[in-house]
């Protein structure tokens, strides 16, 4: 009988729940606007002589690298973060090796490192999910090769301060430190400009989320140049389909689509916030283009009304420390006006339910 890995087998299944999305998704943190009309007319160009050859990524790497202020030796382009983040783990862990993962935290970080053989330490984060510094430090040993932490934080959009990530780097020389700065626009502040000085430091950028090209799977890892140049022997040279790489340069230059859709979702942020302390919804303070609030045991109906008006949102209960959690992704501030109405007639209507009840 053939048999896999026994960290392949042992592996938990992650099915994202894709099936089915009509509606106004705010359920995958991605754009809800689009795309930039910029890549829309570069792909409207794309004819059977780009199809047919094979892909060259190096040019789009210098390209993207000098957007970034980067030697291109910096920059490695990957298929979406989800690549970055195997690559990392192939390159840097073995069976017996430890990844710590900050809790609750994207999915991927533990499922690929699982999957090498490694042993994945969850370190809880601190009151009000910020970022958990001294438990980090704690966790620390010689078998610690991969420390994953995103930058705000997906899903309760917390974020870590910037000395408390080159501390935790500076600390752990033995590991990778990967920064995934999937939401960096939505946030502002960023290490990126600290890989020159850190030779463990790796940041991940993506364009599934303010750029909105999640469907085309494209992602950048910048990291010290003698440890790119390890993953770039590890990652197939195809990695990056030629559509992708057709219109990532076109993306990068259209700043102004990038800059209005985060100026939109920050206003809305702002004002979905407002809305959930008016009606006495804990939440947690996002920096991303998302916000977590505490819905407790209406948790499920909450999801289910708001997919009843066709707004899909997601329900994080099964997350660490999340139960009665919900996410709802940020949109355009057209979208907003009307997602925030339905939430107050939804929240009205199950209120006065429990008040009949009781
Ligand atoms: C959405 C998300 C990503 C994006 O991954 P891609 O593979 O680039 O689509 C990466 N990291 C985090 C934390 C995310 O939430």
């Amino acid at each position: 009988m053939l048999k896999p890995r026994p960290a392949i087998r042992n592996l938990k299944e992650y099915r994202p729940p894709l099936a089915g999305r009509t509606g106004l998704r705010l359920d995958f943190n991605e754009n809800t606007q689009g795309v930039s009309t910029r890549v829309l007319e570069k792909l409207r160009t794309i004819d059977a002589e780009q199809l047919t050859r094979y892909p060259e990524r190096e040019p789009v790497e210098t390209l993207i690298a000098g957007f970034l202020q980067l030697e291109p030796e910096q920059l490695l382009l990957t298929n979406g973060v989800d690549e970055a983040i195997q690559l990392l783990c192939h390159t840097y862990l073995d069976t017996g090796d430890r990844a710590l993962v900050v809790v609750p935290t994207f999915a991927m970080y533990e499922l690929l490192a699982a999957s090498t053989g490694a042993e994945v330490i969850p370190v809880p984060a601190g009151s009000n999910f910020c970022f958990p510094l001294e438990s980090l430090l704690h966790s620390l040993d010689s078998r610690t090769r991969l420390i994953a932490i995103a930058n705000p934080n997906n899903p309760t959009g917390a974020v870590a301060p910037s000395d408390q990530l080159l501390l935790l780097a500076r600390a752990a020389p033995q590991a990778a430190i990967l920064i995934d700065e999937a939401y960096f626009e939505f946030f502002g502040q960023t290490v990126l400009n600290e890989i020159a000085n850190l030779p463990n430091l790796f940041v991940a950028r993506t364009f599934s989320k303010a750029y909105g090209m999640a469907g085309l799977r494209a992602g950048i890892l910048a990291g010290p140049a003698t440890q790119i140049r390890l993953l770039r022997k590890a990652a197939s040279p195809y990695n990056v389909n030629a559509i992708a790489l057709a219109c990532l340069p076109e993306a990068m230059r259209d700043h102004q689509f990038v800059d209005r859709y985060v100026a939109e979702v920050r206003h809305g942020r702002a004002r979905l916030q407002n809305l959930l302390a008016d009606l006495g919804i804990p939440y947690w303070p996002s920096q991303a283009n998302f916000v977590l609030a505490q819905f407790g045991g209406c948790a499920s109906q909450f999801v289910a009304a708001m997919a009843q008006h066709n707004i899909l949102v997601r329900d994080r209960s099964c997350d660490y420390g999340c139960a009665g959690c919900v996410r709802i992704t940020l949109g355009t501030t057209e979208q907003m006006d009307r997602v925030l109405a339905v939430m107050k007639s939804i929240l009205n209507e199950l209120r006065n339910r429990e008040r009949a009840l009781a």
